[in-house]
């Protein structure tokens, strides 16, 4: 049991069961239509039936210039829409909040149909356009604006409100010195910096009436040099408490900050300690998120003091019941979001937009379209391959009540995961593994592990799904067989040592990957360091490595998510990574590879070379030859390796066992 989170708590006058709250998170389907609310309301229900004592929404505009692809709380249809979010949840005894929300100058003047406003007009580095300066009665109207919303959802059933002030959205902007560069009332000295979100907050608490629970979303720290101060972000924690909100939200980074917040790098409850600081300073209760994934650690954050509640956002995709399993102590059965953003962040951060799911729950945003049912005819189901995908499959197809058998022909399940997870950071990958072995186990799958079934053996299934995978692919160049070319899985996997002069080839996600791996993997852990540093001792030097990385073009990363690619490119910089861009690569030698660049042949000296240069198709065509009764599903990577990830290979094999 998970007694601290599992203690009841309130935010104003809202009693709220447990400290688990559900943060806001924009799914895509914000949208004035039939099927996108219907998809929508259902996943609010099953977060409720899940357990979240409070879910907080997407935000919703509180003006037209506020954002696009969004509810605008001006709008009465789309006013009427969002009525629909709360009769939902409560239909099923949940609670829910609206977030409103202004994004200033973080709004695209092609969504907004106008020029994005701002405290002061500075360019943003988001969407690299310039906002234009509010006036004082644009400022007047946007105040308006927060209380007539703040009204109109307290109107149409939402329990409570969440104000948007944090992730560098307009009201963080008016407190910051970087983007507020005003000289009147609201800018200047940061009593007036503050004085816009103060006043929103002060308009809004008669608009809703002293008993309506308000939380403030505030930005504990904005990673952004020459921003506000700690003691500012206090400051303002206590004017916020006084002007009458019933809890903050302590928000993390900027969307322009160069400081990872939410990806696999940044530590579990890496953050926790920013919220405790805020905490310290206030009597209202203080809610946090960043990377609060599991609830060994969230418990221990909240028995330890940090912060009152949780409200993380992302694990809700990866497991719709996170509240209900940590407080029923059924750690086992928890889908951990392993912090990848490949199917959530990623999805909103390029156009077009496409609507929010998971890598590890491909079902998330698409329950209504796919309810849990079982399927009507019992089938039995052979899979073969248990890497994610085929442990997808075998898990979905279980679910729909079918006699589910996989077969792996290697030691351990997971495939291309276990591979990952020998990659500095990526240790969530596990976290997959275990949840699939245990589900696997629970559905009861029969596991053939050392196994690659026969014909014979799958003539005797009525439906096979082949998720197999892809095998390395050979840059077709002269030496590629020379005996220090290595594959990555060789290296990943401790089957050779790494070189001391090593060049990989290929840039793609799976070449960063390998450079990091090589990076990190020459000093001690942390811990050991740490430990010689405690005991004064000289913290021994890192192992000599060289590291050079050979790209076809100068798309470093192709294939990793625009959320993520920026870091790993800033850890392989720090790590001293060489990379080599737009190169052709003509041949490899005994003493290197040889390439040309800018119509000049030269030697890259090596002693090592990591192949990274793609990967094809495991061979399929054996299934020709099952019997007509046998139904074949070839899935992910083994249907298609182009541009394959792991997202995409664990939507098809769902889909394809849904089916069934
Ligand atoms: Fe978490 Fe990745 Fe799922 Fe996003 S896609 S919720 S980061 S597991």
């Amino acid at each position: 049991r998970y007694e601290a989170l599992a203690q009841p708590g309130k935010i104003g006058s809202l009693e709220l069961p447990h400290r688990i709250l559900m943060g806001s998170m924009h799914m895509g389907l914000e949208h004035d239509d039939d099927e996108m609310m219907a998809r929508l309301c259902e996943f609010y229900r099953e977060r409720a039936l899940g357990g979240a004592a409070l879910i907080i929404t997407g935000g919703a505009c509180v003006l037209p210039e506020g954002g696009g692809h969004m509810f605008v709380l001006t709008n009465p249809r789309h006013v009427e829409r969002l009525s629909e979010l709360p009769k939902a949840v409560h239909e099923v005894g949940g609670r829910i909040a609206l977030q409103l929300y202004h994004a200033g100058r973080y709004a695209f003047s092609e969504e907004i149909g106008q020029q994005a406003v701002a405290p002061s007009p500075l360019p943003s580095r988001l969407t690299r356009e310039t906002p234009r300066e509010m006036t004082l009665e644009d400022i007047r109207r946007t105040i308006e604006g927060y209380a007539n919303a703040a009204r109109t959802a307290k109107d149409i059933g939402f329990d409570a409100i969440e104000i948007m002030g944090s992730e560098g959205y307009l009201l963080n902007q008016f407190l910051s010195p970087l983007t507020n560069h005003r000289n009147d009332e609201y800018g200047g000295d940061f009593e007036r910096r503050m004085r816009l979100p103060l006043e929103v907050v002060e308009a809004v608490r008669p608009a809703v009436g002293p008993e309506f629970p308000i939380i403030f979303r505030m930005s504990g720290l904005d990673c952004m040099p020459g921003s506000t101060t700690p003691e500012e972000t206090i400051q303002f924690a206590q004017a916020l408490e006084k002007a009458g909100v019933d809890a903050l939200n302590v928000g993390i980074g900027w969307h322009e900050a160069a400081v990872p917040t939410v990806q696999q790098v940044v530590p579990r409850g890496g953050f926790a300690g920013v919220a405790a600081f805020v905490r310290q300073h206030v009597t209202v209760p203080v809610l946090a998120a960043n990377r609060l994934n599991v609830p060994e650690v969230a418990n221990e954050l909240v028995a330890d003091g940090f912060l009152d509640f949780i409200a993380p956002a992302r694990p809700w995709l990866a497991d719709a019941e996170f509240a209900k399993k940590i407080l029923e102590g059924d750690r086992d059965g928890l889908n951990v979001c392993i912090a990848c953003n490949q199917s959530c962040l990623d999805h909103t951060l390029v156009k077009p937009y496409r609507v929010v799911s998971c890598l590890v729950n491909p079902r998330a945003g698409y329950e209504a379209l796919r309810p849990r049912v079982k399927a009507q005819v019992k089938r039995r189901v052979a899979v073969v391959g248990g890497g994610p995908a085929g442990l997808e499959a075998a898990r979905a197809a279980a679910e729909r009540g079918h006699e589910v058998t996989l077969f792996e022909r290697d030691t351990e399940l997971g495939g291309q995961f276990r591979l990952a997870s020998r990659i500095p950071g990526k240790d969530e990958f596990l976290e997959t593994i275990r949840y699939y072995e245990v589900m696997l186990e629970r559905l009861g799958v029969t596991v053939t592990m050392q196994t690659e079934p026969s014909l014979d053996q799958l003539a005797e299934f009525d439906d096979v799904i082949v998720a197999v995978g892809v095998k390395p692919k050979a840059p077709g160049i002269p030496g590629e067989d020379l005996p220090h070319v290595v594959s990555y899985q060789d290296l990943l996997m401790g089957r050779v040592q790494p070189g001391r002069n090593i060049v990989i080839l290929g840039a793609g996600g799976i070449g960063c990957d390998v450079a990091v791996f090589l990076g990190t993997r020459r000093r001690m852990t942390p811990d050991a360091e740490a430990f010689f540093e405690e005991q004064g001792l000289p913290v021994p030097k890192p192992i000599e490595r060289t590291i050079t990385m050979l790209a076809r073009s100068d798309r470093i990363g192709r294939g990793i998510g625009r959320s993520t690619r920026w870091v790993v490119r800033q850890e392989m910089q720090r790590l001293g990574v060489n990379v080599v861009p737009n190169v052709a690569m003509l041949e490899i030698t005994q003493d290197g590879v040889r390439i040309e660049r800018d119509g000049r042949e030269e030697l890259v000296p090596a002693d090592q070379v990591v192949l990274c240069t793609g990967q094809l198709p495991q061979e399929t065509a054996w299934t020709e030859k099952l019997p007509p009764h046998v139904r074949v599903h070839i899935v992910g990577g083994a249907r298609d390796s182009r541009d394959i990830n792991a997202a995409r290979a664990i939507r098809e094999a769902w889909m394809a066992a849904y089916d069934i």
